[in-house]
C-alpha cells in the first residue's frame, strides 16, 4: 500500500455505474472487520462469535477494492465495521486510500466509529484527508452508556469527541431513539451536540440480527420522536439529499442540524446510492435484504483486476429496489439474520 496524505487535487471523474433502477452507485462503506469493542444491545447479542482473522480481507486487499470501487466512479468511501478503530494497523489502510482524495478521484474518505479509540486516532485520521467522522452516541450518562454498551466507557468517547474536534474534524453524533431508554435524552442531546457545533442524526432501531431482545421493545418511531421535539424547538425542514435514508432539519433555536434515519417509518430507496461490502468481501447491494456477491474468490483469483470488476457490475445489476422492515408483534422475528455489525450501518 502506497502511505502518502496531502492536499487535494481536482480531477475528471470515472462515470458511476448505474443500477437497474437507474440509480448511480458512487457510495460504498466498506467494513474492515466484525469485532468490537462494544456490544451494543440493539446490535450484537451478548456472546458474539467473530470470524476467525483469516477469513478476513487482508489490508492490502481492502486498498485494491477500494481502488476498484473508485476506479468504477464511487465517490464516496466510508470506513465502518464492527468498530473499525479495533482492526490492527487500520490506518495503512486510511493512509493508502488517502491517495485517491489527493488524485481527485475520491471526494470524500469518513468512517463511523463508536469513539472508543479516536483519541488516539484523530490526528492520523485528519491528517489522512478526513474531514467529518459519525460517532455513535445514544446518551450522555455513564451507566447507561455501560447499560446500552455493554462494556463501554462514556469518558473515553468524550475524549475521542474532544480530540476529533481539536484535530479539526467535522463530528456528527448518530443516537438510535430507543423506547423507554434514551426517549428523555433526545432533547437535551440536540442542545449539547449543537451547542458544540455537531449536526446529531437520529435512527430508528432496525430488525437485523437476533440480538436477545425484543426489537418491538426498543423500537421509538421517529415521527413520534419528532412531534415531541417540535414541542420544544422549530424545525426546519432542508432540502439535502445524501442518496441515504436521512431527512434533514435545521433547529431555529439552535441554529443546528438535526438528521432523522427512518428506515421503518419512511424508506428513501428510490434515490438510493450505496452499497456496503463486508471485511471478507461480501458485496451487499442493500441494507435491508440478502441479495450479495463474494468478491473476495475474484479478488484472488487473479492479480489484474477484469474478474473483479465484472463481478461488481454484475453485483450492481442486481441491486434489489429497496427494502420493506416492518417492527410489530407480528413480525418478532429478525428481518434479517446478519447482525448491522457485519455491513456497518
Ligand atoms: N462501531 C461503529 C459505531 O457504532 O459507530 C460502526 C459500526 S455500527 C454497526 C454503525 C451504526 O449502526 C451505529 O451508529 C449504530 O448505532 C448503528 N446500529 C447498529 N445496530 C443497529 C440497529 N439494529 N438498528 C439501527 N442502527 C443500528
Ligand atoms: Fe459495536 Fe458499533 Fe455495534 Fe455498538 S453499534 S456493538 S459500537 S459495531
Amino acid at each position: 500500500m502506497s502511505g502518502s496524505c496531502t492536499e487535494l487535487r481536482p480531477a475528471t471523474p470515472p462515470a458511476p455505474l448505474i443500477d437497474p433502477f437507474g440509480r448511480p452507485i458512487t457510495y460504498v462503506r466498506v467494513s474492515v472487520t466484525d469485532r468490537c469493542d462494544f456490544r451494543c444491545v440493539y446490535c450484537m447479542a451478548e456472546d458474539m462469535t467473530f470470524l476467525p482473522k483469516s477469513d478476513l480481507l487482508t489490508l492490502e486487499e481492502l486498498d485494491r477494492l477500494c481502488g476498484m470501487f473508485i476506479a468504477l466512479g464511487t465517490r464516496k468511501l466510508r470506513i465502518t465495521g464492527g468498530e473499525p478503530l479495533v482492526r490492527r494497523n487500520i490506518m495503512n489502510l486510511f493512509k493508502s486510500v488517502s491517495r485517491h482524495l489527493e488524485s481527485g478521484d475520491l471526494d470524500e474518505l469518513t468512517l463511523t466509529t463508536n469513539g472508543s479509540q479516536l483519541a488516539t486516532y484523530a490526528e492520523e485520521l485528519a491528517a489522512c484527508g478526513v474531514r467529518r467522522v459519525n460517532v455513535s452516541l445514544d446518551t450522555r450518562q455513564r451507566d447507561k452508556f455501560r447499560a446500552i454498551t455493554r462494556r463501554g466507557e462514556l469518558d473515553k468517547v468524550m475524549a475521542g469527541i474532544d480530540a476529533a474536534q481539536r484535530a479539526g474534524l467535522h463530528v456528527k453524533i448518530n443516537m438510535v431513539a430507543l423506547k423507554g431508554v434514551n426517549e428523555a435524552e433526545i432533547v437535551p442531546m440536540i442542545v449539547w451536540a449543537h451547542g458544540r457545533g455537531m449536526d446529531l442524526t437520529l435512527i430508528e432501531v432496525m430488525p437485523l440480527g437476533a440480538v436477545g431482545a425484543e426489537r418491538i421493545d426498543q423500537y421509538l418511531p421517529l415521527d413520534k420522536v419528532r412531534a415531541d421535539i417540535a414541542r420544544h424547538f422549530r424545525l426546519r425542514d432542508l432540502d439535502v439529499r445524501t442518496g441515504g435514508p436521512a431527512r434533514y432539519s435545521e433547529v431555529e433555536e439552535t441554529g443546528g442540524r438535526l438528521g432523522f434515519i427512518t428506515p421503518l417509518t419512511h424508506n428513501f430507496c428510490e434515490s438510493c446510492n450505496r452499497i456496503r461490502v463486508t471485511c471478507t468481501g461480501t458485496l451487499y447491494m442493500c441494507l435491508g435484504q440478502n441479495a450479495s456477491v463474494d468478491l473476495r474468490a475474484p479478488l484472488r483469483a487473479a492479480a489484474n483486476d477484469e474478474l473483479l470488476e465484472a463481478a461488481i457490475e454484475a453485483a450492481i445489476a442486481r441491486k434489489p429496489k429497496g427494502h420493506d422492515f416492518v417492527i410489530d408483534r407480528a413480525h418478532a422475528r429478525p428481518a434479517l439474520q446478519r447482525y448491522m455489525s457485519v455491513t456497518g450501518g
